[in-house]
């Protein structure tokens, strides 16, 4: 049996101290975590138990929504404001995991989950991500799940969040306390692409916390959805994933964002592709036209190669629902 440190610091300077030897491991929610565990994936000598930080409040200005690291995903999707602003933030977190597990689970322990890649959680198979260096089995035998954008030689695993790819869509910041003070970063400069070093994940900063992502508040983000295409209705990763964010000027695309979840190594973005939308109605033409210069960096195996025509689906399905709110 392997014997873990536990520590319950009430701070986040107590939290940080806690982690600043590169021994210590955050522990939120633990629904990640506690999985990874007992499948048998290596642990640190110490978990460091957020659970008494004071962060789980949702703060409001005129400007911004502030959204404390550990509020509970349920806590977020049920917020009456960011249901009527923010649907695609609501919708991403009902469409993901089960409602026990949104109770428990916690907004930045979402946004820094492990990848579902099957052979990343078993820990017989070789995996550039759990144990850098030891090759990639996907690349040999990939399955149905894995992705078509933003891969590389080495790594070819989905991030499996659906909350990070409506957060994306929104313009998210991400805050951060490092053991030299607070910083924070846009969500779209927060995740890295595997590259040739699929185990270095994001720009999270060592020893330090995420301790808030922010949402800045603006008229045109009212509109919007997020879609999630999935094997079976409930309880399930994304096959492909669509949040998207609308303003209309007569009838005209006025602004939009959109990110993709399910098909990348990261929540994918791509403002060229959303450039050619601005002053178009939307139509089969000008959607196909955003959808080819979204989706021109796709690399697809005969295992993943559905997940085009999938993704393109749902893409036109929501900006077709969004045209008609
Ligand atoms: C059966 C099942 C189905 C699921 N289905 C879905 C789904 O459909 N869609 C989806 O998006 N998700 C799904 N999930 C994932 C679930 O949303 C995550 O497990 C959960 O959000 C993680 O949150 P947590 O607080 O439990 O994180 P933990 O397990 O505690 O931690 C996860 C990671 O985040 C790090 N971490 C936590 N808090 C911080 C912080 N403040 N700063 C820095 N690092 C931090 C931890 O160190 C760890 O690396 C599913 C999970 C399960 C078990
Ligand atoms: S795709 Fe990535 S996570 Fe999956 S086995 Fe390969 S290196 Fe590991």
């Amino acid at each position: 049996m392997t014997c873990v440190e536990w520590t319950h610091p009430s701070t986040v300077a107590q939290a940080i101290e806690a982690l600043a030897d590169g021994h210590g491991q955050a522990v939120a929610g633990g629904t990640t975590l506690l999985d990874l565990l007992k499948l048998g994936h290596e642990t640190p000598k110490r978990y460091v138990d957020l659970g008494r930080l004071p962060l789980r409040d949702i703060a409001v200005t005129q400007n911004s929504v502030s959204i404390g690291a550990l509020a509970s995903n349920s806590q977020v999707a049920n917020s009456e404001l960011l249901r009527t602003e923010f649907a695609a933030i609501s919708e991403s977190i009902l469409a993901g995991a089960s409602q026990q597990i949104r109770n428990a689970a916690t907004v930045a322990g979402n946004i820094m989950q492990a990848t579902r890649c099957p052979y990343f959680r078993t820990v017989d198979w070789a995996c550039n991500k759990r144990q850098p260096g030891s090759g990639c089995e996907a690349l040999r035998a990939a399955g149905p799940g894995h992705a078509i954008l933003g891969t590389s030689n080495h790594c070819i695993a989905v991030h499996p969040s659906d909350f990070a790819v409506a957060l994306l869509a929104f313009d998210a910041i991400v805050h951060i306390q490092t053991p030299s003070g607070r910083t924070s970063l846009p969500l779209a400069e927060f995740y890295l692409l595997p590259g040739e070093t699929p185990q270095r994940e994001n720009r999270l900063p060592p020893a330090s916390l995420i301790v808030a992502l922010e949402i800045p508040r603006k008229m045109e983000a009212r509109r919007s959805a997020y879609l999630k295409l999935r094997g079976r209705a409930s309880y399930e990763f994304a096959a492909a994933s669509v949040a998207a964010v609308l303003t209309f000027k007569e009838s005209r695309v006025a602004k939009v964002s959109m990110a993709l979840g399910g098909v990348a190594t990261a929540p994918w973005r791509k403002p060229e592709a959303e450039a050619l939308l601005i002053g178009k109605q939307l139509d089969r033409d000008s959607i196909d036209r955003f959808c080819d210069e979204l989706l021109a960096d796709a690399r697809t195996l005969p295992e993943t190669a559905h997940k085009l025509p999938l993704v393109r689906g749902a893409i036109h399905h929501v900006l077709a629902r969004l045209a008609e709110q």
